[in-house]
């Protein structure tokens, strides 16, 4: 199987399915993100350029994901971009990852970065019913991005509503020491972004679906070429 994660920012793909991303990785499965800000500068505080992407690069290994693609859309500033802009770029992501199961983010998030990449993502996913030579898209999921999606305003929208919820086991460590490689990311708790609140979080979802752990996701399309293919 063949997964994209699609996000606007380097670590918005290890707090939206770290956990999910890096079981999938590790049992064989091709996944990879694609950053549309890849450069992510006017972040205070936080890395940029060769320390961000080095930053970037181990987090990906620590995660097992593969070669991610490297957008180059302005940070906090994507809306500047013409729309069609971003869904070329997701569409090349998709071709050449062959992408079978993609995660992005849940279009009623609190930073517009993460609508305008929901958004594009959504255009982006229905090339295969354009396209005879593109991978059928097999699901087509929305994330939680920590100080983010949980930020936004009921008046934004309808708000993330999970519906899928995978057990992070083991797998949550790996997910911490991957927000760790991102330095500055981090925060002391209450923050979100504190190791407790992601902890927290990660026992919150898993207690609305009988799992010891778990990260949550909003089922945006599902598709079936068989029956048992559900399962
Ligand atoms: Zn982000």
């Amino acid at each position: 199987m063949n997964v994209l994660i699609v996000v606007a920012h380097p670590d918005d793909e290890v707090l939206g399915c770290g956990a999910t991303g890096a079981a999938l990785a590790a049992a064989g499965h091709s996944v990879r993100a694609c950053f549309l800000s890849s450069h992510a500068e006017a972040r205070g505080g936080r890395p940029v350029g060769d320390e961000l992407a080095s930053d970037m690069r181990s987090a990906q290994a620590q995660l097992g994901f593969g070669e991610p693609f490297l957008g180059e859309f302005p940070n906090i500033r994507m809306n500047t971009v013409p729309h069609i802009e971003l869904v070329r770029f997701i569409e090349t992501a998709l071709e050449a990852s062959g992408a079978q199961v993609v995660f992005t983010h849940h279009p009623a998030d609190l930073n517009d970065d993460h609508v305008q990449t929901a958004r594009a993502c959504m255009a982006a996913s229905r090339l295969f019913q354009r396209r005879n030579d593109i991978a059928p898209l097999r699901r087509l999921y929305f994330m939680e991005i920590s100080s983010s999606t949980d930020w936004s305003f009921p008046a934004a929208g309808s708000q993330f509503a999970p519906d899928t919820f995978v057990a992070t086991g083991n797998w949550l460590d790996r997910k911490l020491a991957a927000l760790r490689a991102y330095r500055g990311v981090m925060r002391p708790y209450p923050h979100p972004r504190s190791e407790e609140a992601v902890r927290a979080l990660a026992v919150q979802r898993g207690s609305q679906a009988g799992l010891a752990g778990a990260e949550a996701f909003q089922t945006a399309f599902a598709a079936a070429a068989t029956a048992w293919e559900l399962f």
